[in-house]
């Protein structure tokens, strides 16, 4: 089968790769309708890379059609409509039955050490082979695997995948009171799903991001935006009366564009306090974690900062004398993602669209054309805010 590998930090090519088959009991073999590119393939893109080994096939977010499955699963059958989730969890241990599927704690589902592994997230997470491919093989899929129905296109489920849950789990880990503020650092498919979901809880959503067109297409859907070239952060604080917002998203993550003097000050950083420590880094270049030093400096005292966005390899010291002065509390991890579908499935397939699921896939294009696909989305030009590839076209 077709399938997009990994060959070296910003080269990826769609190559001819064994078919993937049923190994175990739990798994089930997918024929992948939509395969999203998401900003953590961006991470292993280029910051990631020497995590990557050459021919490995990337990709996690995904959907398709049940081709065959292992004697354990018994809940889908060949031919149904699926979801696949990134996170590879069994659904049975203490975490997963307390909702922390992403925790998983049985050693079988990653290989080394406990937590889920991710599809086509390298030796990192696993080393399960990805779902950017014509083909799939889902472990623990007698768990992952969620039916739905065959009334909508591929858009409207393909995002219970990951960024949909992400979101929601970045929403509810911000803990904004009703009727509160919430700030979301950036604007990519995350961040707009999370701004969008605090619109619909009846948050007043700010949020921020450089590229023009994902500020306008935020703006759509009730948001209030700001340019961080324009002192977000002071034009944010400004517009919440001085006071900050009661919480604050980063939907940013690690920036892959860190110059090596911005890299040599965050070491040198570490003890400033937050404000300072940002323009210092400011000053130096990009800061890989800029993001969440705004975020920091940003949230009212006593906030919350819940990080959806992903962070590791080299990182900045954290602000911790600001976040100690300030009583923040924060939240990361990775998505839980089936703890959220039962609530997820029900909006994402409403026909009013209540999350406007409808405007954010702007390019779709065939399997094939995937390294133009994720020049295009590293990019972030043309209007690009999600990239869905289609293998069957
Ligand atoms: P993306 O790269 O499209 O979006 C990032 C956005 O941030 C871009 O629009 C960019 O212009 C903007 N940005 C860059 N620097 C900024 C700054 N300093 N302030 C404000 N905005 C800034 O990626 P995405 O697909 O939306 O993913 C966002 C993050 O979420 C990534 O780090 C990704 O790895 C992470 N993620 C986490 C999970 C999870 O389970 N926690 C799941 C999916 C994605
Ligand atoms: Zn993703
Ligand atoms: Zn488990």
């Amino acid at each position: 089968m077709r399938a997009v590998t990994w060959q070296g930090r910003r080269h990826i090519s769609v190559e001819d790769v064994p078919d993937p088959r049923v190994l175990r009991p739990e798994d089930a073999v997918i024929r992948v309708t939509s395969t999203a590119i998401c900003g953590s393939d961006l991470h292993l893109y280029e910051i990631l890379g020497p995590y990557m080994r050459p021919g490995e096939v990337l990709g996690h977010e995904s959907m398709g059609i049940v081709e065959e499955v292992g004697a354990a699963v018994t809940h889908v059958q060949p031919g149904d409509r699926v979801v696949v989730p990134f996170t590879i969890s069994c659904g049975r241990c203490p975490a997963c039955t307390a909702g922390l599927d992403s925790q998983c704690e049985t050693t079988q589902v990653r290989a080394h050490g406990t937590g889920a592994a991710l599809l086509g997230y390298s030796a990192l997470y696993g080393q399960v082979p990805g779902a950017q491919a014509e083909r799939l093989r889902v472990p623990h899929a007698d768990h992952g695997l969620m039916p739905v129905g065959e009334a909508l296109p591929d858009h409207r489920y393909l995002f219970l995948s990951d960024i949909l849950p992400t979101a929601w789990q970045g929403v509810e880990y911000a803990s904004v009171p009703e009727g509160g503020t919430l700030a979301v650092l950036g604007l990519g498919p995350v961040g707009h799903l999370a701004a969008r979901i605090g619109v619909h809880r009846g948050l007043r959503v700010l949020a921020a991001d450089p590229i023009a067109a994902r500020r306008a297409m935020a703006a759509r859907h009730g948001v209030e935006v700001h340019d961080t070239a324009e002192d977000h952060v002071a034009r944010i604080r400004e517009a919440t009366g001085g006071r900050g917002p009661d919480a604050v998203l980063d939907a940013v993550g690690m920036e892959a564009h860190g110059s090596p003097l911005a890299q040599a000050a965050q070491h040198a950083v570490g003890a400033l306090p937050g404000g300072m420590a940002r323009r210092a880094l400011e000053h130096a270049g990009v800061d890989r974690a800029a993001a969440l030093h705004s975020a920091i400096e940003l949230v009212r005292r006593g906030g919350t900062v819940s990080v959806s966005g992903v962070y590791g390899g080299a990182m900045s010291p954290m602000p911790l004398m600001t976040m100690f002065d300030k009583q923040i509390t924060m939240r990361t991890g990775q998505a839980n993602v089936r703890a959220w579908t039962s609530t997820l499935l029900p909006l994402a397939a409403d026909p009013a669209d209540p999350l406007g699921l409808d405007d954010l896939v702007t390019h779709r294009l065939p399997l094939e054309e995937a390294p133009a696909a994720y020049e295009l989305f590293q990019r972030k030009q043309d209007g690009c805010v999600k990239v869905v590839l289609e293998p069957g076209t």
